[in-house]
């Protein structure tokens, strides 16, 4: 039994059938009672429609649905449209990034920092929503260095958002010692731990590779080993990702935030090996 903070990610499905899918992993993880299930945003709007639907069907269902918004290549009118309609749906909670710009966008789109949205969102919003950033404890890929980034960090603080998530990684001290530059420049607020379940060694190797997350050498080596033998890839997995999640919540972790890959199995069994209860 844990009363650490918990929380869900999903990505919209643009298929019926990846629809469906969510429904029931949506209800499954219900049972966890998570404070929010949060949906990814394309930036540049690809996914506008999509994660918009999925937020809605996730707070009619009964929980609470945090969207995920960055400006992209979107005008300013048609944000703000956005957010009307989560503020009228009685959405109270967005996560606020500047995200990344699809390949082939071109120069088509700008990004918009995410301590910018933060105070555009509080320009136009007041208090309407808790606004919640993203925070790399290994650091954004394209950060000028390590003060500067936690430097912005503070920026999207003191822009008025209340917490932050962190990119996913596996070794617990980049997040201590992170944790510790941050305090060290005045960050009082919570930073949750983004926690990436072990599921496919291809997946997770690509997306790693995009967003400058770390897999530790010996974890590469045991899953290359495992190749398609998925059943041993996901005990192994399961193994790590309890005893990082551990390590972070004796060690003070506030809670932790599943990238779900909208799969149940193995976010399930994460959160009972961590005694997250199971209501009915
Ligand atoms: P920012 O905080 O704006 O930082 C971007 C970079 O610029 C950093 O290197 C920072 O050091 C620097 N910087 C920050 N502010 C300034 C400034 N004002 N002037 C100059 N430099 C600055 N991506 C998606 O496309 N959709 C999603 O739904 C999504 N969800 C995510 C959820 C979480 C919890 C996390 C951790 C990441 C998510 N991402 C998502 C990925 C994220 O959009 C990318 O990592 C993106 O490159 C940076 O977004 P950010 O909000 O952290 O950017």
């Amino acid at each position: 039994m844990t009363n650490h903070h918990l929380s869900f990610e999903f990505f919209p499905p643009k298929t019926p059938e990846g629809r469906e899918k969510l429904r029931k992993t949506h209800s499954q993880l219900s049972k966890f009672q998570p404070e929010f299930f949060s949906v990814t945003y394309g930036a540049g709007g690809s996914t506008r429609e999509f994660t918009r639907d999925i937020v809605f069907e996730i707070q009619n269902a009964g929980s609470s649905a945090s969207p995920h918004l960055s400006i992209g290549g979107d005008s300013h009118e048609s944000v703000l449209e956005l957010l009307q309609s989560y503020k009228d749906a009685g959405i109270n909670r967005i996560v606020t990034l500047r995200g990344d710009l699809p390949s082939g966008m071109g120069g088509a789109g700008q990004l918009v920092y995410a301590n910018e949205l933060v105070g555009f969102i509080r320009e136009h919003f007041g208090d309407t929503f808790e606004l919640l950033v993203a925070a790399y404890p290994e650091i954004h890929p394209e950060a000028e260095s390590y003060e500067k980034d936690i430097y912005w960090l503070r920026k999207k603080f003191e822009a008025g958002a209340s917490r932050a998530i962190t990119q996913y990684f596996y070794n617990a001290d980049s997040y201590f010692y992170y944790l510790d530059q941050c305090r060290k420049i005045g960050i009082e607020q919570p930073i949750i731990p983004g926690i990436m379940p072990i599921i496919n060694y291809q997946n997770l190797i690509r997306f790693s590779d995009s967003c400058g997350a770390d897999i530790p050498r010996w974890i590469r080596q045991r899953l290359q080993q495992y190749g398609n033998d998925t059943e041993s890839v996901k005990a192994f997995g399961l193994e790590v990702v309890t005893n990082l999640c551990e390590k972070l919540l004796a060690g003070g972790a506030p809670g932790l935030h599943f990238y779900t890959m909208n799969q149940v199995e193995a976010n399930a069994a994460l959160c009972r090996n961590l005694g997250f209860s199971e209501g009915l």
